[in-house]
C-alpha cells in the first residue's frame, strides 16, 4: 500500500492552501527524500499563491526554505545518504546545458525547476529534491533557525554581493523582513554601516533594525543622515527604487532583491546619471548557496524566527502580507 503524507496543497492561483492527505513522494533517478522538519515562509510563496508569478504547478505544495533528514534514495545518488541532515533552497535543479548554464550563470537559466512553484516544496511532510541542489545544513543552528537562511539568507547574499560595498560605506535596506534582518548582521560583520527603511509608521520593524544595530531606520519616505552607497529594496515596491536613487551618493547601486516588484515609476534622469545604476536579482546559484552557508557561522547569523504548526500555513502567509511580525516565519512539521 502507497504511504500518504499531510501537505498543505495550493490548487489555483488566489487560493487559500488547504491541508490535505496526498501520496507520500518516490524519489526518482538523482533525487534524494527528505522527511521535512522545518520550512520558511517567503515573499515569494505569497507571490506564488496570489499568481503574481505566473504558470506553477497546480496543484502546487509552496515552500523553499526546507531543512529535514534524508529519507530515502532514488537510483544513482551518491552525494547523500539516509539520515543526513540536508536543507533545500529555490533553485530546484538547472538543465546544465543552456547558454547561461554553460556560462557559470546557473541562476538564469532557460530551464530550470524552482521549489515550492514548478516543483512541490516543504509545506508538507516529506519532498524530494535532486540530489545536486540539496546542501548539507550547516552546524550551530536548529532546524527552524536555520530555514530562513536558505531564501532570505540566500537570496540575500546574492543581493549584498551585488552591493559591492566596502567597510566604512553606507548599505540603505528597504524594506525590513526576513532578508533585511539576515543581511545587516552580514554587513555591519563587514563593517557597513546599515540604514533601514520601513514601511511608514511601522515602528516595531524600526526598533527591530535599531536593535540589530543598524545606525538609522526610519519611514520608506525619508531622508537618511547620510547618502547612501548602495542600497537593497526587499520590499515589492517600485516606488521605493526611485526614493533609494534620491537618498543615494554618484555611482550608487540599487539592487532589487525581490522576484517581483510593482511598476517603477518615470523619474527624471538625473537621478540615474552620475553612474547610478538599477540592478535586478534572480533567483541563486549553488556557490551562492555553498558560501553563504559556510559564511553564516562564522559571524554567526542568528535569525529571529516566528513559529507555526504546519496546519496555519495559510495564517502564516496572511501575516507576511499584512507584515504582522518581525523576522521570518518558520512552520514546524
Ligand atoms: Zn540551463
Ligand atoms: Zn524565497
Amino acid at each position: 500500500m502507497k504511504r500518504s503524507m499531510r501537505a498543505m496543497v495550493l490548487t489555483a492561483p488566489g487560493a487559500t492552501l488547504e491541508e490535505r492527505k496526498v501520496l507520500r513522494p518516490e524519489p526518482g533517478t538523482g533525487q534524494v527524500r527528505i522527511k521535512v522538519s522545518a520550512c520558511g515562509v517567503c515573499r515569494t510563496d505569497l507571490h506564488v499563491r496570489d499568481g503574481d508569478l505566473e504558470n506553477a504547478k497546480l496543484p502546487l505544495i509552496l515552500g523553499h526554505e526546507i531543512v529535514g533528514t534524508v529519507d530515502a534514495l532514488g537510483a544513482d545518488v551518491s552525494l547523500h545518504k539516509p539520515g543526513d541532515r540536508v536543507c533545500v533552497p529555490w533553485l530546484g535543479s538547472t538543465c546544465n546545458n543552456c547558454f547561461y548554464c554553460l556560462s557559470n550563470r546557473e541562476n538564469l537559466c532557460e530551464h530550470p525547476l524552482f521549489t515550492g512553484y514548478t516543483v512541490d516544496g516543504g509545506f508538507a511532510e516529506y519532498t524530494v529534491a535532486d540530489q545536486n541542489y540539496v546542501f548539507k545544513a550547516p552546524e550551530g543552528y536548529s532546524d527552524v533557525e536555520l530555514a530562513p537562511l536558505l531564501c532570505a539568507g540566500l537570496i540575500g547574499w546574492r543581493s549584498f554581493k551585488f552591493a559591492d560595498l566596502k567597510a566604512g560605506q553606507n548599505l540603505g535596506i528597504y524594506g525590513f523582513g526576513a532578508a533585511a534582518h539576515i543581511i545587516t548582521q552580514v554587513a555591519l560583520y563587514k563593517q557597513i554601516k546599515v540604514f533601514a527603511f520601513t514601511r511608514p509608521g511601522d515602528l516595531a520593524a524600526r526598533e527591530f533594525a535599531l536593535g540589530l544595530g543598524a545606525a538609522f531606520a526610519g519611514g520608506s519616505d525619508e531622508e537618511p543622515p547620510e547618502k547612501l552607497d548602495a542600497a537593497i529594496i526587499f520590499a515589492p515596491v517600485g516606488d521605493l527604487v526611485v526614493q533609494a536613487l534620491k537618498c543615494s551618493r554618484r555611482g550608487a547601486v540599487i539592487v532589487c532583491g525581490g522576484i517581483h516588484m510593482s511598476d517603477i515609476p518615470a523619474f527624471p534622469y538625473h537621478l540615474l546619471w552620475n553612474e547610478r545604476r538599477i540592478q535586478s536579482v534572480a533567483n541563486l546559484t549553488r556557490e551562492d548557496a555553498e558560501e553563504f552557508l559556510a559564511l553564516a557561522p562564522v559571524i554567526p547569523v542568528k535569525t529571529s524566527t516566528i513559529e507555526y504548526p504546519l496546519i496555519r500555513a495559510a495564517e502564516a502567509l496572511d501575516d507576511l502580507s499584512h507584515g504582522r511580525f518581525s523576522g521570518a516565519a518558520v512552520l514546524l512539521i
